[in-house]
């Protein structure tokens, strides 16, 4: 099968011929249709110290991605071939407190398919059956393989209440972005989304209806005295990694605000403490998904109305896989999805 794979301790990543991954009793073989790429791709194609640290070379990469059901494990039930699927690519282990309660997503053995294990750029994945989730005919590849993104944007979202409250965004990346939608499917009164980058904002006027302010020309107190907000937003989502995003956000937020992180900042950054302990906020970290109410709400939410198809910017057939993840590198982009035929 074709794989696209880390080969060489250099910048890119190299179509191969690779042998279909055989399955367990307790897996699926998944045949690829769609992927998307993910800044972590983008973070392995570049070769950066994380991606060196972390992601072993000859590995197939990828992890976001829609499929069909072409084999099950032998012990496998409830799923049938030709079932059209996503999935999970958290990989958990059912040893840890957290998984034994049921809360998968916090297991701390948790290994990512195309990080640490096998990945989904490839003609055929196999993925452990519990991590499988089915496609409802609504969802078709492309949105599909991009659920694992809007999952993490779904989680970020639904980690406060935000029904008629005001909602700061920093970061209009692709799921900087999505998570607005999602803000105001749910009943958000104001959805402000910064960035630095003119196109990316004009990309999220278009997916959802929010106020974009590109914080380089804008000034933020006077976009808030516009939509007659008094003491500043109820909730903040960081969505950034960057560290001016995050020091502008606490100072927006009303007293006894609350944020929900999920942009990862490059190192170590400093934070005003006494700003957060004065403001009485509530900060949470946001790590992947929940599994799997993240993947129940935001296929229910899909269902019912939640548009975010125009963040897809880009579709190039697997071939072209440069084109693709060049254009990703360029900064400006939505979702790039990849066709595998
Ligand atoms: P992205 O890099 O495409 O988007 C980040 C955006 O932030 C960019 O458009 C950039 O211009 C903007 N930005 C930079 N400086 C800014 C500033 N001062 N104010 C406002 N915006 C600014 O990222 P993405 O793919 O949309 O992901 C969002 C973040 O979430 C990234 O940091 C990513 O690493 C992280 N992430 C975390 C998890 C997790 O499980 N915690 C999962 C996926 C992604």
């Amino acid at each position: 099968m074709k794989a696209l794979a880390k080969t060489k301790a250099e910048i890119g990543l190299w179509m191969e011929h690779r042998p279909v991954p055989e399955i367990g009793p307790d897996d699926v073989l998944i045949r690829i249709r769609k992927t998307g790429i993910c800044g972590t791709d983008i973070h392995i194609w570049n070769w950066d110290d994380w991606a060196a640290r972390t992601v072993p070379l000859g590995l197939v990469t990828g992890h976001e991605f829609a499929g069909e059901i072409v084999e099950l494990g032998r012990n496998v039930t409830g799923l049938a071939i030709g079932q059209r699927c996503s999935g999970e690519g958290h990989l958990i282990s059912n040893q840890s407190r957290q998984s034994r309660a049921g809360k998968f997503h916090l297991d701390p053995a948790t290994r990512g398919i195309g990080v640490n294990e096998q990945g989904a750029f490839a003609q055929y994945l196999s993925l452990p059956a519990f991590n499988v989730v089915p496609l409802p005919d609504e969802i078709d590849d492309d949105i599909g393989a991009i659920l694992d993104p809007l999952g993490n944007a779904v989680h970020t979202a639904l980690s406060f209440d935000l029904v008629g409250e005001d909602v700061l965004i920093t970061g209009a990346g692709p799921i900087g972005i999505m998570a607005a939608a999602v803000a105001r499917h749910v009943g958000a009164r104001h959805v402000v989304i910064t960035d630095v980058n003119q196109d990316r904002l004009d990309l999220a006027a278009q997916v959802a209806d929010v106020v974009p302010v590109n914080v380089l020309t804008q000034d933020l107190r006077e976009v808030e005295a516009r939509l007659k907000m008094k003491q500043g937003f109820d909730v903040g989502m960081e969505m950034s990694g960057n560290q001016a995003a995050l020091d502008q956000m606490i100072e927006n937020l009303v007293m006894g605000g609350r944020i929900a992180m999920l942009g990862i900042p490059p190192g170590k950054s400093p934070v005003d403490w006494s700003r957060i302990v004065f403001k009485a906020i509530t900060l949470k970290g946001v790590y992947g998904r929940e599994i799997f109410e993240t993947w129940y709400k935001m296929i229910a939410m899909l269902e019912n109305g939640l548009d975010i198809r125009k963040v897809i910017t880009h579709r190039f057939p697997v071939d072209q896989f440069r084109d693709g993840f060049e254009v990703m590198r360029a900064g400006s982009s939505g979702k790039v999805v990849l066709d595998w035929g």
